[in-house]
């Protein structure tokens, strides 16, 4: 594993990237690409080969994809992503690199580089949560990452934690995506045109344009509402989270993603919420703020994993 070289593409609805690293996790080149999404399946996967053009001497590669994937690499459904139903993604880019590819959604290989290359080194039991536009998550078992019967396991933001809430671009309502991801920070603050009118920060800023990022700028000046907005997107992330230490009995939760980026003393408040939601079950696991460059390994890290399975 040491001396070999791993090719990983992240596949996101906006912009590709294309990492050559070798097994420590030292990077030797990178390659970014804004995402062709309106020309469909055949199109993108053109794409991330071209790219691959570009990179010589790598012993694997790993491509990892913002939605849900089975086992054997089909895609179920890619809510930013036009033309994505059912697609084999694992055999269309094998047949383009006429290579091995190993795929999976892009939290589940995170996870998976929390493990490889960052804290969870320590850690035989964990919930990695990202929180970004959507939320998504990977969990490992017994020192093992948890794909359930048919892959599709760690769609951590796709449990419902508010029944009738909003709707979720699942199709379901009340997923904790579509209360507290960065896009629906963004929404509910622009459906309170009241409030938004009111706040000194926000009201200079055009609705289609407010982001997530505005909030917490709106917070760090103390802005009245933008606090408000942050403080239940604490408390709704806190009850997601105390489901899943509930449900997996985790030694530690990680947590990355854009949202995560914008304020230092995120995570203490929400370890605070946390321990308080636990009520009677409260005990104390750390929750661990992932770092950045552990995101930008997760396709070399599940090329990594996946290479040194098929060899046991
Ligand atoms: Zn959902």
């Amino acid at each position: 594993m040491a001396n070999k070289k791993y090719l990983g593409f992240d596949f996101g609805g906006t912009k590709i990237t294309a990492v050559l690293a070798k097994g420590n996790g030292d990077i030797e080149k990178r390659v970014e690409a804004k995402t062709r999404k309106l020309r469909g399946v055949s199109d993108l996967i053109n794409q991330i080969h071209s790219i691959g053009q570009q990179f010589d001497d790598f012993d694997h590669i790993g491509v990892i994809f913002p939605a849900p994937l089975s086992a054997e690499g089909i895609t179920l459904f890619a809510p930013n992503l036009m033309g994505w139903g059912s697609v084999d993604l694992k055999a269309k880019l094998e047949k383009a690199f006429q290579h091995e590819v190993f795929v999976d959604n892009d939290a589940t290989a995170q996870a998976i580089s929390v493990k490889l290359f960052d804290k969870g080194k320590k850690y035989r039991n964990f919930v990695y949560l990202v929180v970004g536009t959507g939320i998504g998550g990977g969990i490992f078992v017994n020192d093992e990452v948890y794909r359930g019967g048919k892959g599709y396991a760690g769609e951590l933001g796709h449990a419902v934690i508010l029944a009738n809430g909003p709707v979720c671009g699942c199709g379901r309502r009340g997923c904790i995506e579509s209360l507290a991801s960065g896009r629906a920070l963004a929404r509910r603050a622009a459906e309170n045109s009241r409030e938004i009118r009111d706040s000194p920060f926000l009201s200079s800023i055009p609705l289609e344009r407010l982001s997530a990022e505005d909030i917490f700028s709106g917070r760090r000046l103390g802005d009245p509402f933008c606090t408000l907005l942050i403080d239940e997107t604490v408390y709704y992330l806190s009850v997601a989270i105390s489901n899943y230490i509930n449900e997996f009995d985790p030694e530690a939760i990680f947590l990355g993603g854009g949202l995560m980026k914008n304020d230092r003393s995120l995570i203490r408040e929400l370890k605070e919420s946390v321990d308080r939601e636990l009520g009677k079950y409260y005990r104390d696991v750390p929750l661990i703020k992932v770092a950045d460059k552990t995101v930008e390994l997760a396709p070399v890290a599940l090329a990594i994993y996946e290479s040194s399975e098929a060899k046991k």
